[in-house]
C-alpha cells in the first residue's frame, strides 16, 4: 500500500455506527496489542516492535514506520467511531485493512492512558498527545521519523473488576506474545520485534515465511515444514506451510488460519486443515499449519465479531475442501529446503541464548522407594501353574530364542522357563533407570574449574542435543512446565524458560538402548512434561520408556536379548510393566513336570 491510500480521518455516519457490530474489544493485554498490531500493518508498516511491561498492564507500547497520522487528526483517531478506513456501508464489501470501526483507540483510551505520536512523511517533528479517562490532558511534539507509537499505561487502572479478572503478568505477556507470533506469520513481510520487559522475546526478519517460521519455531521447526502449493480457488489463493507429520503439538494453538493477513479462528477451516492430516496425526496431537488465505473482500465478511477474530467466508465450505486436499497433497510431499539467509546455527534471531543463567540447582531427597515399592511391588505375573512368586528376585536368565519377534524365551539358574515380553521389559528397564536418576537427583552441577573460572554446568544423565530446540507451549502449560524444570533436570530433561511460554530445550533424557532417537520426539516429551495433575512425573517418564522401547517385531540378536534380559534382572519390579501389565510369564520345572505328567 502506498502513502496515497491513505484518506483522512473522519466520524463514521450514524446510520454506520449501528450496522457495525460493536462489543468489547479490550479484554486483556493481548487485544490492546492485536488492536495496535492492526492499525500499525492497516498504516502500511514494514517494521513494528511491540513492548511490554509487567504482563503489558504496566505498559504497551507500538511503533511503526507507517505513514503516520497528521497533527491535525491526532486527537480525532482517539474519539469513537472516527476512522480513515470506511465512509460508507459499501465499502465494507471492499474492504482490505483490518481495522473499520474506529474503535480500538477510544475503547483503549476508556480504560487506560494513552500516549500518541505521530509523524508523516517528510515532516521532522511528530504531534504528540496524551490522554487521561479518554480526555486530553496534554499535547506537544518530539523528534520522530515518519510513523506512529501508542504507548499504553497502566491497563484497567481504573476497572479493579476486569483487572481482577486476569491473570499473573507472565501468562498475560505469554497471551500477548501468542498475538504478535500469529501477526508476524500473517505478515511475514513486516519484521516484528516483542520486548517483554526489557528482553527480546521475539523478532522476525521481515522476511519470506519460511525464514519466519524458523525465527519463531526454530531450524528444526522450519526444516519440516511442507509448502502448501499456492493453487487459486475462484477469486482466493491459498499459500503457507505445514509441518510433517511427525511434528505436532498437543494444543490447537499452532493451527494458524489467516484471511487477508487477519489470523482468524474458523472451526470449519481448521478443522479441514487437521483433516488433510487423517489418518496419520495421533489422537491428541495437533500439527503446525499455517495457511494464509487471500479472498475477495467482498467474499469476507469480518463485521461478526466483537474482536473480529471471526469471519464469515461466503464459500466456506469449497475452501475447506481446497485446504484440506492441499494440506493431503503436501504432506505426500518432500520436505522443502531452508531458503539461503537461514542461520545454521540456529536463534541467532534471539538475543544470546546462551547467556540465560541456570535457576541455582537445589538438592532434594529422595523419597521415592517406599512408594514405589508399593506401586510396582516385586510380584509375578501368574505362571502358568498358578504359583504367585511374590517379592522373589528374578536372577539371571539364559536366552534360548526369540519367538513371534516379540517374546524372548529364557531359561533360569534353576531351570524354570520363562517367556518375557520384549517390548514391555524395556519399558520396565528405562522406566526404572528413569526412576532411579530420579531418586539420586542428579541435578547438573557446575564443576569447578582448576582456573576458578565458572566452568560449563555438566548436564548430568541429560543427552545434550546438538542444536538447542525451541520449543513453545500454551501459556498454562508454561505456567505449568516453569514449576518443573528442576525435576526434569533431574532425569536429563534440560528445559529453560526462554521468554513467555517458549523454552529452550538443551538436553533430552538419555535412555540407553532406546529404539528411537529421543531428539525426534522432544516435543511431545516437553508437551507430556506440561500435563497438569500430580503423576505427570510417572507419566512422563512411562510415556518415555514406551515409546523408547524396542516394537514387537523387532528381531533382536541373541546378545540383545542377554543384554535387555540381564538389565531386567536389575529391575525393582521385573514382572510388571510400567503400566502395570504382566512382561513375563514363568513355567516351573514342577508345572512342566505335571504338565507332561512326567
Ligand atoms: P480503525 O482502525 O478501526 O479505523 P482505530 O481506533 O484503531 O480505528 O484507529 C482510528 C484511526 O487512527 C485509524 O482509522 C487510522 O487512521 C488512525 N491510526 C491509528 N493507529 C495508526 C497508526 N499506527 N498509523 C497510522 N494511523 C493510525
Ligand atoms: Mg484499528
Amino acid at each position: 500500500m502506498g502513502d496515497e491510500e491513505r484518506a483522512p480521518i473522519r466520524p463514521l455516519p450514524p446510520e454506520m455506527v449501528e450496522r457495525i457490530a460493536a462489543g468489547e474489544v479490550i479484554e486483556r493485554p493481548a487485544s490492546v496489542v492485536r488492536e495496535l498490531l492492526e492499525n500499525a500493518l492497516d498504516a502500511g508498516a514494514t517494521s513494528i516492535r511491540v513492548e511490554l511491561r509487567e504482563g503489558g498492564l504496566r505498559l504497551i507500547r507500538v511503533a511503526d514506520d507507517g505513514w503516520g497520522i497528521p497533527p491535525d487528526e491526532l486527537e480525532l483517531a482517539s474519539r469513537p467511531h472516527t476512522t480513515s478506513k470506511v465512509r460508507a456501508f459499501g465499502d465494507l464489501e471492499r474492504l482490505r485493512t483490518l481495522g473499520f470501526r474506529g474503535e480500538a483507540l477510544p475503547s483503549i483510551a476508556g480504560v487506560a492512558d494513552l500516549e500518541l505520536a505521530s509523524a508523516c512523511a517528510g515532516a521532522d517533528l511528530a504531534a504528540t498527545v496524551a490522554l487521561h479517562v479518554g480526555e486530553v490532558v496534554e499535547r506537544g511534539v518530539v523528534a520522530r521519523p515518519r510513523g506512529t507509537t501508542v504507548a499504553v499505561h497502566d491497563l484497567f487502572a481504573g476497572v479493579p473488576a476486569r483487572r481482577a479478572l486476569l491473570r499473573r503478568p507472565r501468562i498475560e505477556a505469554a497471551h500477548a506474545l501468542q498475538v504478535v507470533r500469529r501477526y508476524a506469520l500473517a505478515h511475514p513481510a513486516v519484521r516484528l520485534a516483542c520486548v517483554v520487559d526489557g528482553r527480546l522475546a521475539l523478532q522476525t526478519p521481515g522476511a519470506d515465511l519460511h525464514l519466519v517460521v524458523a525465527a519463531i519455531y526454530g531450524v528444526d521447526a522450519a526444516r519440516a515444514l511442507l509448502p502448501l502449493g499456492a493453487r487459486p480457488v475462484d477469486d482466493a489463493t491459498l499459500g503457507g506451510f505445514v509441518s510433517a507429520r511427525a511434528f505436532s503439538f498437543p494444543t490447537r494453538e499452532h493451527v494458524l488460519i489467516a484471511v487477508n493477513g487477519r489470523p482468524v479462528a474458523n472451526r470449519v477451516l481448521a478443522a479441514a486443515a487437521e483433516g488433510g492430516y487423517r489418518p496419520a496425526l495421533r489422537k491428541g496431537r495437533h500439527p503446525l499449519v499455517i495457511a494464509l488465505l487471500d479472498v475477495e473482500p467482498g467474499a469476507l465478511d469480518s463485521n461478526v465479531h466483537p474482536a473480529k477474530a471471526e469471519v464469515l467466508l461466503r464459500e466456506e465450505r469449497a475452501l475447506a475442501a481446497v485446504l484440506r486436499e492441499a494440506v493431503h497433497r503436501a504432506l505426500g510431499a518432500a520436505p522443502t529446503p531452508l531458503p539461503r539467509g537461514v542461520p545454521a546455527a540456529p536463534f541467532t534471531h534471539f538475543a544470546r541464548p546462551l547467556q540465560l543463567r541456570l535457576p541455582a540447582p537445589r538438592r532434594r531427597r529422595g523419597l521415592r522407594i517406599a512408594e514405589r515399592g508399593a506401586r510396582y511391588g516385586g510380584h509375578y505375573a501368574e505362571s502358568a501353574d498358578g504359583e504367585m512368586a511374590t517379592g522373589e528376585a528374578l536372577g539371571a536368565l539364559e536366552p534360548l530364542a526369540q519367538f513371534g519377534a516379540a517374546l524372548i524365551l529364557a531359561r533360569s539358574a534353576e531351570g524354570h522357563l520363562y517367556l518375557v515380553d520384549q517390548h514391555r521389559a524395556h519399558e520396565r528397564v528405562i522406566f526404572d533407570s528413569l526412576l532411579m536418576r530420579r531418586e539420586r537427583l542428579e541435578v547438573p552441577e557446575a564443576t569447578p574449574r582448576a582456573d576458578g573460572a565458572d566452568a560449563a554446568p555438566a548436564y548430568g544423565p541429560g543427552q545434550l542435543l546438538l542444536e538447542p530446540l525451541l520449543v513453545e507451549l500454551s501459556p498454562l502449560q508454561a505456567e505449568t512446565l516453569t514449576a518443573r524444570l528442576e525435576e526434569l533436570r533431574a532425569i536429563g530433561l534440560d528445559c529453560q524458560p526462554f521468554g513467555g511460554s517458549v523454552f529452550l530445550v538443551r538436553s533430552l533424557p538419555h535412555v540407553p538402548g532406546a529404539a528411537q532417537d529421543a531428539a525426534s520426539q522432544a516435543r511431545e516429551l516437553v508437551a507430556d512434561a506440561a500435563e497438569e495433575g500430580d503423576s505427570w512425573l510417572d507419566d512422563l517418564c512411562r510415556s518415555l520408556a514406551c515409546r523408547s522401547a524396542v516394537r514387537r517385531g523387532q528381531a533382536l540378536s541373541p546378545e540383545e536379548q542377554r543384554a535387555l534380559l540381564l538389565d531386567l534382572a536389575a529391575a525393582a519390579a521385573p514382572a510388571l510393566c510400567p503400566h502395570g501389565s504382566p512382561l513375563l510369564v514363568r513355567f516351573s520345572r514342577g508345572a512342566l513336570a505335571r504338565a507332561f505328567e512326567w
